[in-house]
């Protein structure tokens, strides 16, 4: 095994260059197997888990522009929406009979809708469903509600949590480097900008997930850039519980021409950000975008986690691409890798009893 290898399987934390230099390799065999190292020291456990969520877009209508967007809309638009509280009672009511504990709710940046508004709207569904999980608004959200209520972030944040805000989602990362995000997005949240948003809800006692969407303009050193911004958000709080990637979908998007990465970027980038993330504990497979087959191999590079059975998808499959799985197929994807499938909770404590 080459020494940077060995030094991340051994528990030594890669720089920066080293993290760029792992990405020269091709050998996706030598990577795999010390991201799996890695990932086999942290969970010597014999489970690999699932959670059964849903996520929720309560609205299309966002402030933002993001050129690897298809989801978004205009408030004037044909096919904007804002979802009724009864279709979310109905969402939620399906999710739980399904064994779901947690609702994904993200939109986009709506442009007139206030703080009060979702505060309500958090009260409403933990009063209706107090045992659901509210894995709540991302931070190019809560930083447009921050912009738009003239409120400080850490107000903001205190007051969704009072309200019933369970955990904050990763979304809205994409690659944290302010070249890329001016480059193809308008009026959204910055890179130290969407770092605040997740400080801020850590001090208050909270958790949440990171991500990195990869694979369309970013070069391999801003994806290590990214890595290393989470890293040293991790190093100053702990808390994140996960870190998911997953590749740019280019359908219908303002990026349409960019080639989709493949399988082999998908697994290389994931096992590399196991051996670079050496203080997020959990790496979480994104068969959503990459499909069953693919999406079972990630638990062989560095995933320790199958994700959200996600009874719902809205936001990939606008741009083309969403795989859907039963939860009898999740389950057995972990079994045939030789693993117990546990079911979590967001916080990764197990909600069933080991067989
Ligand atoms: S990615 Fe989010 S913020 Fe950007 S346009 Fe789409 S919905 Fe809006």
């Amino acid at each position: 095994m080459p020494d940077l290898l060995r030094k991340a399987v051994d528990g030594e934390r890669l720089t920066f260059d080293e993290g760029v230099a792992l990405f020269e390799t091709r050998d996706l065999t030598a990577l795999g197997q010390a991201a799996d190292a890695v990932c086999r020291r942290l969970h010597p456990e014999p489970y690999r888990t699932y959670n059964i969520d849903r996520n929720i877009n309560y609205t299309n209508v966002c402030a933002a522009v993001c050129d690897f967007c298809a989801f978004y809309r205009k408030s004037a638009d044909a096919d904007a929406y804002l979802l009724p509280r009864e279709t979310l009672y109905q969402k939620i009511e399906e999710t739980i009979a399904l064994g779901g504990d947690q609702i994904l709710l993200q939109g986009g940046n709506h442009p007139s809708l206030k703080l009060d508004w979702y505060e309500d709207l958090l009260r409403d569904l933990k009063a209706r469903y107090p045992a659901v999980n509210l894995h709540a608004f991302s931070a190019s959200e809560v930083w447009h509600f921050h912009k738009l209520n003239k409120l400080p972030v850490r107000e903001v944040l205190q007051r969704l949590k009072a309200a019933g805000m369970g955990s904050l989602p990763g979304g809205g990362a994409e690659i944290l480097t302010d070249r890329v995000r001016k480059a193809i997005t308008k009026n959204k949240v910055l890179t130290d900008e969407w770092l605040e948003v997740h400080r801020t809800w850590h001090q208050l006692g909270g958790r949440s997930t990171c991500t990195m969407m990869f694979g369309h303009i970013e070069t391999i050193a801003e994806r290590v850039e990214t890595l290393d911004v989470l890293r040293k958000l991790q190093d100053e709080t702990g808390g994140f519980t996960a870190f998911i990637c997953w590749t740019f979908q280019p359908d219908n998007t303002r990026l349409k021409d960019v080639s989709p990465a493949g399988g082999f970027e998908y697994l290389r980038t994931q096992a590399i950000a196991r051996l670079y993330l050496d203080n997020v504990a959990n790496i979480q497979s994104s068969w959503v975008t990459q499909g069953a087959k693919i999406g079972q191999l990630a638990l062989f590079f560095g995933a320790n986690d199958m994700g959200s059975l996600m009874i719902e998808e809205n936001v990939v499959s606008k741009a083309g691409t969403v795989h859907y799985q039963t939860l009898e197929n999740i389950r057995r994807s972990i079994t045939e890798a030789g693993y117990v499938p546990r079911q979590r909770n967001v916080f990764y404590e197990y909600l069933d009893t080991a067989a």
